[in-house]
């Protein structure tokens, strides 16, 4: 089946419990799976949304620090891992986790069956590392949910038209669901994750953070862009785009969670729905490039046919004819946009290439900012009465941005959930 047109105006029902013929995806995150007792209570939950008559599609990720422990091994045996190879490699936490996972449903008398994401036949592009998902074929898995057995799904992982293995990018677990939720036509697509919804800000940083009741999927892409990692921002885009509700919730303990759809009219909002911050970004600066048409284009075209993500861009008003431009990347991409770099800035008399690490962009984000003055001039005030430096400056029609130096990111994010009163209920 392929993912199809995008659906529009779904009806979503806050308060009414889902029919009992209803299709629910249900992802589960890697701390949700951390040990055997972790799985065992995440195979209650399912057995107990089966128990109650729905039809279910698990999507799960690799346990805990599994993905993580991968990469280091693939760093062990070659400075410059192939791509294709790491994909083969990462994909085999989400393996593990199918296979427990439904181990464990067996245990509860469950009917379940794992798949891969070869075997769900979730096809991609041929991206490894951070493939896109082009269409998603259920046949198999239909003749599963009409028998009543829970299908177990790997998160994170397809197959490009050769069949390579490939995989969709950290937290890529979130686009699976969404994707697996959109190609049938499921009734909700559950976020499984260990804090109980999308907060206000990042509970670990801000034990103050407010759950969220609800949010559009323009709000969430925001925060997602902005660094909140609760949910993977193409979930994020995906979701929004076939319309496929969203809940994001605890699988630690019970509660509403938050539930992201299309906006809702009547919908009280919220002037600003979080601070958000994204650590280990770093800056590239080219100095004294002439100021004439194409020289964005000549200086960012090779770093994103690299498929390095450029994030923030500022180009300074010219002056004498000259211009600077700087725009960050993660601090992981650095080196390689300076390499790419280098030779183009060489070829431009008197241009200097410069750049550097450990910066932080935190970010103030919220619907109310349309209609609301002076966001900017209060986040700009805190940020000062903290004695915290501004070095970029970026915005969007709901959202300001501002990259600081990274060890102030928690006095910077606190300061301004508190500044902004999100810790006091709505
Ligand atoms: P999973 O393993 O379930 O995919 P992740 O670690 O990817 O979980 O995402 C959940 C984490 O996201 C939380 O533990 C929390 O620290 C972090 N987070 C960042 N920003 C937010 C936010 N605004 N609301 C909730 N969680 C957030
Ligand atoms: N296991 C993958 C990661 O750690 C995918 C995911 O968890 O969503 O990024
Ligand atoms: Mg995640």
């Amino acid at each position: 089946m392929h993912v199809g047109p995008p659906r529009r105006g779904r009806a979503v029902n806050d308060a009414a419990p889902a029919r009992a013929s209803s299709l629910i995806v249900e992802k589960y995150g890697g701390t949700s799976l951390a040990d055997m007792e972790r799985i065992r209570a995440v195979a209650r939950n399912i057995a107990e949304s089966a128990k109650a008559g729905h039809r279910m599609i698990v999507v799960v990720s690799a346990m805990s620090g599994e993905t993580n422990r991968l990469l280091e091994l693939a760093r062990e045996a070659a400075d410059a891992p192939s791509e294709r190879e790491s994909d083969v490699l990462l994909a085999t936490g989400e393996q593990v986790s199918i296979a427990l996972v439904t181990m464990a449903l067996h245990a509860l008398g469950v009917e379940a069956r794992s798949h891969t994401g070869a075997q769900f036949r979730i096809l991609t592009d041929q991206a490894h590392g951070s493939a896109r998902i082009v269409e998603i074929r259920s046949e198999r898995v239909q003749r599963d949910l009409q028998r009543g057995v829970v299908a177990v799904v790997a998160g994170f992982q397809g197959v490009d038209g050769d069949d390579n293995i490939t995989t969709l990018g950290r937290g890529g677990s979130d686009t699976t669901a969404v994707a697996v939720a959109a190609a049938l036509n499921a009734d909700e697509c559950r976020i499984y994750t260990d804090v109980a919804g999308v907060h206000t800000a990042d509970p670990r940083v801000v034990p103050e953070a407010r759950r969220l009741d609800r949010l559009t999927f323009e709000e969430m892409l925001e925060l997602s862009g902005a660094g909140a990692k609760v949910l993977q921002i193409r979930a994020v885009e995906f979701a929004g785009k076939y319309n496929v509700p969203l809940r994001v919730l605890s699988s630690f303990a019970p509660g509403p969670g938050t539930l992201i759809t299309n906006e809702d009219p009547k919908m009280e909002q919220p002037l600003i729905s979080g601070i958000t911050y994204s650590r280990d970004e770093a800056k590239v600066t080219i100095r004294g490039v002439p100021d004439k048409p194409g020289v964005a284009h000549q200086l960012l075209g090779p770093v994103s046919e690299a498929r390095v993500n450029v994030d923030m861009i500022v180009q300074n008003v010219g002056a004498d004819g000259l211009t600077d431009l700087t725009f960050t990347v993660s601090s992981g991409d650095l080196e390689r946009s300076k390499k790419i770099l280098a030779p183009i800035v060489a070829g431009i008399k008197g241009a200097e290439l410069t750049g550097g690490g450990g910066l932080a962009k935190v970010s103030v984000v919220g619907v109310g900012m349309r209609s609301h003055a002076g966001i900017a001039t209060a986040m700009f005030k805190t940020l000062f009465e903290k004695g915290i430096n501004i070095q970029m400056i970026s915005t969007s029609e709901i959202k300001i941005s501002v990259t600081i130096d990274m060890e102030y990111t928690e006095l910077a994010v606190r300061a301004l959930h508190k500044a902004f009163g999100l810790e006091e209920a709505a």
